[in-house]
């Protein structure tokens, strides 16, 4: 069992809710697909071996896990809809994300200067900063060739 479904399963049992065999697909397949898949993409994965779902199960779903924080969500700008949220399951605090524009692959990379910014911007303007992310757009090696 995932680390991601091990964790949703508890806070269902903390709160006396159950683990649905289509709640623990779908946390499965966030798993399974990897990088950062939409709504859409789950919903035609899980589609498959279970014709009974529905998109909205799904967007629920995705949903709570956000308020339990177990995912969060992000924009990308290559989705033609920039409304279009992805799901990112991989330790959902502040990472970042380069994005090559050619091949939509999706590196995660984390660093501490982005932290001195938010901090920086924090003693400037009194502002409190909730969350960051930063996303670079670009050609991974492969595109650049
Ligand atoms: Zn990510
Ligand atoms: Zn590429």
């Amino acid at each position: 069992m995932g680390a991601l479904l091990e964790e949703a399963t508890e806070i269902l049992r903390s709160r006396g809710g159950r683990m649905t065999n289509q709640r623990k697909r779908i946390l499965e397949s966030l798993e399974l697909l990897g990088s950062h898949p939409s709504a859409d993409e789950i919903f035609a994965f899980v589609s498959q071996s279970d014709p009974t779902l529905n998109l909205s199960t799904v967007y629920r779903t995705l949903r709570w896990l956000e308020q339990e924080g177990l995912v969060s969500a992000r924009h990308f700008h290559f989705d033609e809809d920039r409304r279009t949220d992805r799901f990112d399951a991989a330790s959902p605090i502040d990472h970042h994300h380069f994005i090559c524009t050619e091949c939509k692959s999706v590196i995660e990379f984390d660093n501490r200067l982005i932290g001195e910014v938010k901090n920086q911007f924090s003693r400037q303007t009194n502002c409190w900063v909730q969350s960051v992310s930063v996303v670079l757009y670009g050609l991974c090696p492969n595109c650049q060739k």
